[in-house]
């Protein structure tokens, strides 16, 4: 039996985690297609944990998309491939294997399955085919200020005038919504009712007059972050998912979705590797760190928590495969990864030593010609490590996630 019958059964038969002919045949396309295909740019950031580029993350995504492989997740019918639980774990551990970024989530793992669900037939034609093949960038709107994890009592209004709504507002956070060519937003329909009843889910042109931008700088000094205003925005009724006022419906739909993807195990493992590289380089003591028993020691510790985190994503999706519905599982997935993820990169921090304390996101980009200090590999951690801050907060904060949990699990 290969890992995906045994993930099926969901651990009533013994796990056997050896790999089928056929699976072991679809993991050397996966790593042929990659070798081939990966941006030598894309790769090298996603690896030092720099942002990406837009130019280079589209070439990515495009050849994912020409290769059919840009939605594993997605329905066959609506573009997805079809594969097993196999062929999906193998492909997400071969994409983080190569330092291979998945898409950028807010169109393929964000809206389009909100589209493909609850949207029109209308809605899926205009929309689908630029989220797959990545002409249309997205971005979200939920959060405003006053409103991140009490999302429901969201101000920006919308008042139906015509065949269109007119939206007012602001929202914030709204990450690379400098690159967006759209923008999911709830916005309040009525405010005569429980917050949760007044919403609805509006599909946003970004080009449309009375939308400003304005930049938030991160403390990684990075613009990926970004406040979105709206004044007097008139956006088409055509373009509300669903019902008026049923938008909690389809956004909560959508943030399981998003925590689930932001656990990113694969990327972890990566990480783990490199540490395991970095130690067997780094010299500490008169030793090499690797020989550093409280490093190893931690750094095996996470190890140990990334399996654990592993398995349980496996039986998610286990789950989902067999139509089972899910409850507090993405909240748990979404606390462990982000936990993972900040002690990883903290690590990676720790175990650069002197070299790990600059900040040097820019090494070999836009133009920098004076010497980098330290080591190849001590460029990017630094970065991506203050970054990471923002992990337990995005996608709603770890501790909103613990009242989930608290909530449908232990029925507090
Ligand atoms: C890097 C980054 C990217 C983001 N990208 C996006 C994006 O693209 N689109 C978007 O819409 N939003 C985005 N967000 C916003 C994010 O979803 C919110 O920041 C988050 O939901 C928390 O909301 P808040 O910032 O208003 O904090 P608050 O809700 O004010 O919370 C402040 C603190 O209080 C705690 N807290 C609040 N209520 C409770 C409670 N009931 N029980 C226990 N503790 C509580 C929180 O955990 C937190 O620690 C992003 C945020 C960051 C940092």
């Amino acid at each position: 039996m290969g890992t995906g019958d045994a993930l099926v059964n969901n651990g009533e038969t013994p796990m056997d985690l050896s790999f089928r002919d056929e699976d072991l045949a679809f993991q050397a396309e996966v790593r042929e297609f990659i070798d081939k295909k990966l941006p030598q740019d894309v790769k090298e950031r996603y690896d030092r944990g720099l942002h990406f580029s837009k130019e280079g993350q589209v070439q990515w995504q495009k050849a994912l998309y020409y290769n059919g492989w840009i939605a594993p997740n997605w329905p066959v019918e609506y573009g997805g491939t079809g594969w097993s639980i196999t062929q999906k774990f193998i492909f997400s551990q071969e994409l983080g294997r190569a330092s291979a970024p998945p898409p950028i989530p807010f169109g393929v793992s964000m809206v389009g399955p909100v589209i493909y669900t609850f949207g029109n037939q209308e809605q899926k034609d205009k929309f689908l085919p630029g989220i797959l093949n990545s002409d249309d960038w997205w971005c979200q709107g939920y959060s405003e200020p006053g409103s991140g994890s009490d999302l429901a009592s969201l101000q920006t209004k919308a008042v139906r005038d015509g065949d269109d709504y007119v939206v007012n507002g602001q929202k914030i956070w709204t990450s690379h919504a400098q690159h967006a060519d759209w923008i999911f937003c709830l916005v309040r329909t009525d405010s005569n009712v429980k917050h949760q009843e007044g919403i609805s889910f509006l599909l946003i042109d970004m080009k449309t007059p009375g939308i400003t931008l304005k930049p938030i700088i991160g403390l990684d000094k990075e613009h990926t972050l970004n406040e979105v205003f709206f004044d007097d925005v008139r956006v088409p009724v055509a373009n509300r998912i669903g019902e008026e006022n049923k938008g909690w419906t389809y956004a909560k739909f959508l943030l399981g979705n998003e925590r689930t993807s932001i656990a990113r195990v694969a990327q972890s493992k990566r990480h783990v590797e490199r540490l395991r590289e970095i130690a067997k380089q780094e010299r500490v003591n008169g030793g090499l760190l690797e020989d550093d028993r409280d490093f190893m020691r931690k750094l095996n510790l996470i190890e140990v928590d990334l399996m654990a985190l592993e398995y349980t994503e496996l039986r998610m999706l286990s789950m989902i495969e067999a139509g089972k519905k899910l409850s507090a599982e993405p909240s748990l997935l979404k606390i462990k990864g982000t936990e993972i993820q900040q002690r990883l990169t903290e690590l990676l921090v720790e175990s650069l030593g002197m070299y790990g304390a600059p900040y040097e996101a820019l090494k070999k980009y836009e133009g920098r010609n004076e010497a980098p200090v330290g080591p190849d590999y001590a460029h990017g951690p630094m970065a991506e490590h203050l970054y990471l801050r923002a992990a337990s907060i995005y996608g709603g904060s770890n501790e909103i996630q613990r009242n989930i949990i608290s909530k449908m699990v232990l029925g507090l």
